[in-house]
């Protein structure tokens, strides 16, 4: 998701000379990073069975998960495949409104979206660890 616009690609600025404004942002993000991802909202898991789906689906490749305050959400961590080397939406005209509706004011340029994660498993290790300290018989009784 993203807000550049069909102007400037990113050019090498001194960032000292510049001060940055939502309407020159996203010509220093380098990464695009607003593109590279998306989330699907979850089911709050609660039963062991809900957490073991869980650990199926980050058992995926660039699956993570994660809950902040509005709830559970896979994260799919690949780039859109509009995302064009120069950093520019290669479907700006049709892009979906998900991408129009995103607001540069403060985005994860600004700070890393992990910052607002009430949790946060990057991996399935991760998961396993927090399913074993939540369900203390996690390892006895599962079919
Ligand atoms: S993360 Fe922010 S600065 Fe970077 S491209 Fe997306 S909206 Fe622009
Ligand atoms: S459609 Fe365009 S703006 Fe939206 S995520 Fe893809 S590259 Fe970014």
């Amino acid at each position: 998701m993203t807000k550049k616009t069909s102007a400037p690609s990113r050019k090498i600025y001194a960032i000292d000379e510049l001060k940055i404004t939502p309407e020159n942002k996203c010509s220093f993000c380098k990464g695009s990073l607003c593109c590279m991802y998306i989330t699907q909202k979850v089911e709050t898991p609660r039963s062991k069975h809900d957490f073991e789906h869980l650990l199926w689906q980050i058992s995926h490749e660039n699956i993570q998960v994660y809950k902040d305050d509005d709830g559970w959400y896979l994260l799919v961590n690949n780039r859109c495949q509009h995302l064009q080397g120069d950093g520019r939406c290669g479907i700006y005209d049709q892009r979906p409104s998900i991408c129009r509706d995103h607001d540069n004011d403060f985005c994860e340029y600004d700070s890393p979206a992990e910052e607002g994660f009430e949790l946060y498993f990057r991996d399935y290790q991760e998961l396993l660890r927090y399913c074993r300290k939540r369900f203390k018989s996690w390892d006895t009784g599962r079919k």
